[in-house]
C-alpha cells in the first residue's frame, strides 16, 4: 500500500493532468455554490459554528492529492505550524474519542480564519453551508438542511438548494480513472490532520489512518 501513497503524493508534486482535472471539477463546484448562495442572498461570514472546525472526513485520493500539493506549496515554517497543529488535533481528537466525547478543534490548515491551501481545499469544504440536495445511486434524494449559522437567519427557498449530485458524480468518476491508473485498490478515509501527518518522511510507511 505504501507505494500507492507515495505515487500519489509524487503526482502532487508536480503539474499533472490529474489536478488539473480535479481543479476544473472544483472551479465547478465553487460556481454551483456561488450561484445556489446568491439566490438565497447568502454570503459566509464565518460563525462560531464555523465549518472548519467540523471533523470532516475525506474519502477520495484525488484529495489526497490536492491537499499533499497545498501543503508542499507552503513556505517551511507554515508547514511546520501546520504539522504542529495537526499533532494537536490529532491527539485533541484521539483524547475526546476515548472519554466518549465530541470537541470542535480548527482545522490544521486555518490560520487566523484563513485556509493556507484555498484553491485546493476539498469538496466539502466548497460545498458546505447552503441546503443542498444528492440523489443516491439508487435513486434516493437526501437533502440537508445547510449549517448552524444559515438556519439561524431563518432563509427560506428549498427549490434554490444546491443539487450536490453532478459533482459527487464527476468527483466519482475522475476518482475511478485516478485509481485504475494507480492500480489503488485501497479504502480511504482521513482528516486533514491526518493526511498531513502522513506525508512525515518517517510517517509515510505506516498504515494510512494509523496516526497514534
Ligand atoms: S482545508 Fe481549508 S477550508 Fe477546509 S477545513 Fe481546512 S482550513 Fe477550512
Amino acid at each position: 500500500m505504501k507505494h500507492i501513497f507515495e505515487g500519489i503524493r509524487r503526482h502532487g508534486e508536480r503539474s499533472s493532468p490529474w489536478i488539473d482535472r480535479l481543479v476544473t471539477i472544483f472551479k465547478a463546484m465553487d460556481n454551483g455554490y456561488e450561484k445556489a448562495a446568491g439566490r438565497h442572498g447568502f454570503v459566509c461570514r464565518g460563525c462560531e459554528d464555523n465549518c472548519c472546525q467540523s471533523r470532516f472526513y475525506h474519502h477520495t485520493l484525488l484529495e489526497y492529492m490536492s491537499i499533499y500539493r497545498g501543503v508542499s506549496r507552503l513556505s517551511v515554517q507554515k508547514r511546520q505550524q501546520a504539522i504542529e497543529r495537526a499533532v494537536v488535533y490529532c491527539r485533541q481528537h484521539a483524547e475526546a474519542d476515548a472519554a466518549g466525547t465530541k470537541i470542535k478543534a480548527w482545522c490544521p490548515l486555518n490560520e487566523n480564519g484563513r485556509c493556507l491551501i484555498y484553491d485546493l481545499r476539498p469538496m466539502i469544504c466548497r460545498l458546505h453551508g447552503i441546503p443542498h440536495a444528492l440523489r443516491q445511486p439508487g435513486g434516493r434524494t437526501v437533502q440537508g438542511p445547510g449549517c448552524e449559522y444559515f438556519r439561524s437567519l431563518q432563509k427560506t427557498g428549498s427549490d434554490a438548494c444546491l443539487d450536490r449530485t453532478p459533482f459527487y458524480r464527476a468527483m466519482a468518476g475522475l476518482e475511478k480513472e485516478f485509481r485504475a491508473a494507480l492500480e489503488a485498490n485501497v479504502k480511504f478515509k482521513q482528516t486533514i490532520a491526518e493526511m498531513i501527518l502522513s506525508f512525515l518522511p518517517e510517517r509515510s510507511g505506516k498504515k494510512q489512518g494509523d496516526n497514534r
